[in-house]
């Protein structure tokens, strides 16, 4: 069987806890790797490898350390296909999924291509008698980031090229259910011409990460995964003095006025809540629409879209729609979560528990599943599912439809369908959650922009990406310098002294 590796000063290295866990193929349920979980001794001496590397990096200057982004990003487009199917093979995604998930990555690493830009200070020239200011960003040293698996080259991305081109190393933890995409990743920017050591993937589930908090050396944690994990992470890291950037779970919301265009948003329903089998952090889950007469043409729209969609492996062609869970317990919970809807009085409308494909009979699949009538109270309501299941909840009024996304604990994204402008603007100023769209179902914001979510989706401060993944990584020190030989006698400018 496979034995995935770390990633240690440039070079792969195998696992020495003698611990490991399975990597499956989700389509087909058999397991085809294994990965090895690291010591707390393999992660202190990773991180202080990255500590010695860290200081000659930091020393380059942000141009060079730019240009190592420009080829990195070449390399990625070179080697899509690989990257891809390495995303689709230990996580299930259909291929053309997997290329968006390494194109969204792709595009952080492509401003970080204007690290300059980003890094620079600013300037008052003449704050005082002589006095000039100016400031400057520095690297923070070694930092982390911590990651899940829905998004194994996205998200990695999202963490190593901001931390990188700010002069930091890096300590890359990925999901332990998909990670290898991380370790061709780490080979690629290698190659880019980053120094040995500046970025270490190593491999790892708690004792790994708890190892990370409490490593003095870390200087910052950038983490993405569940609310409860996000939440701890968070807690322990700025117990140690670290900063923390914690990014959870999501609960998105999406309301349907009646003047919407229904065929558009049954569409974005369908590709927001079922693509990627809904194991996006920016997947709708809940449909809101305002009126019965609104929500039952909802539902009769949907329900021809849903029963169209090909669920399958990815090697099945790019005609499917998504593919399979990403474990047994994920889809033995998805299936527990849709029981406990039609138990607590939802109208299941389509029932994906008896989804089975020939062939891969022992898949983690999962049928797209519709809920109708579902109320607040029930725990498909209130649990994130991650799986392949809309449900609808009925509201009178637009009023009614903004409280219930706003009374949410989670506040990642959410959307709104109108044809009515002041509707629209209303809903984008006045709802608490960090990512809106108007008639746009997945706002993920492009890589200048900043992504995160609020309330319980996101703990800590400042976004992910673009300048915000700059101020991050970077600590600010501000200099104030007097020179006497612009001062007259008295405290006055000389203007002559400048002749
Ligand atoms: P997860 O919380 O199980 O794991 C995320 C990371 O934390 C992994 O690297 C894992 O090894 C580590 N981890 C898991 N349990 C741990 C523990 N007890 N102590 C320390 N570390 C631990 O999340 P997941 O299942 O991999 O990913 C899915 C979740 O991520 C969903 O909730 C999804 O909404 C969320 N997500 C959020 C965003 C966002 O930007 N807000 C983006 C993508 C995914």
């Amino acid at each position: 069987m496979e034995e995935i590796t770390h990633f240690i000063n440039g070079a792969h290295v195998k696992g020495t806890s003698g611990r490991f866990t399975e990597v499956f193929n989700p389509a087909t349920g058999e397991v085809q790797a294994k990965v090895p979980l690291a010591t707390v001794e393999e992660m202190n001496d990773a991180i202080a490898k990255a500590a010695e590397a860290q200081i000659k990096w930091a020393a380059t200057n942000p141009q060079r350390r730019a240009r190592v982004m420009m080829k990195f990003g070449a390399l990625i487009n070179e080697n899509m296909d690989k990257l891809a199917e390495l995303v689709s093979r230990e996580h299930g995604k259909t291929l053309p999924d997997a290329r968006g998930d390494v194109q969204r990555g792709l595009e952080v690493v492509e401003v970080c291509m204007g690290a300059p830009h980003m890094l620079k200070g600013e300037y008052t020239d003449d704050g005082g008698p002589g006095i000039d200011l100016y400031s400057m960003r520095q690297p923070l040293g070694v930092v982390a980031g911590i990651t899940p698996f829905n998004f194994p080259a996205m998200i990695p991305l999202w963490k190593m090229a901001p931390a990188l081109a700010a002069g930091n190393a890096m300590i890359l933890k990925p999901s332990e259910r998909c990670p290898s995409t991380s370790l061709l990743l780490a080979e690629l920017i290698m190659e880019a011409g980053l120094p040995e050591g500046v970025l270490q993937v190593v491999n790892g589930d708690k004792e790994a990460v708890d190892a990370i908090l409490d490593n003095e050396t870390i200087q910052a944690v950038g983490f993405v995964g569940s609310t409860p994990i996000a939440q701890y992470i968070y807690g322990r890291a700025a117990a140690n003095g670290k900063r923390a950037q914690c990014f959870g779970g999501a609960k998105n919301h999406m309301i349907i006025m009646p003047d919407a265009d229904m065929d558009k948003a049954a569409d974005a329903l369908v590709g927001a809540g079922f693509g990627a089998a809904g194991e996006r952090c920016m997947a709708i889950s809940v449909a809101v629409p305002v009126g019965q007469e609104a929500a039952d043409a909802l539902i009769e729209k949907l329900v021809p879209r849903i029963d169209k969609l090909k669920v399958g492996p990815y090697t099945a062609g790019d005609d499917v729609d998504y593919g399979p869970v990403i474990t047994k317990a994920a889809q033995d919970r998805i299936m527990g979560l849709i029981t406990s809807g039609a138990e607590q009085g939802a109208t299941l409308v389509r029932d994906g528990r008896d989804f089975s494909l020939q062939g891969y009979e022992n898949g983690f699949f999962v049928g797209p599943t519709l809920f109708d009538n579902v109320t607040p109270d029930m725990d498909i309501y209130k649990e994130e599912i991650f799986g392949p299941v809309l449900s609808q909840v009925r509201t009178d009024s637009y009023e009614d439809a903004l409280k219930l996304t706003m009374d949410n604990p989670y506040g990642n994204g959410t959307a709104i369908y109108t044809a009515d402008g002041d509707t629209a603007r209303d809903f984008a100023h006045r709802v608490n959650v960090g990512m809106v769209g108007i008639n746009f179902p997945i706002p993920v914001p492009l890589s200048y922009f900043t992504f995160g979510g609020w309330k319980k989706s996101a703990f800590g401060d400042l976004n992910q990406y673009g300048p915000d993944a700059f101020r991050f990584y970077t600590k600010t020190k501000t200099v104030t310098a007097r020179w006497f030989s612009g001062i007259k006698e008295g405290g006055e400018f000389n203007f002559k002294a400048m002749d």
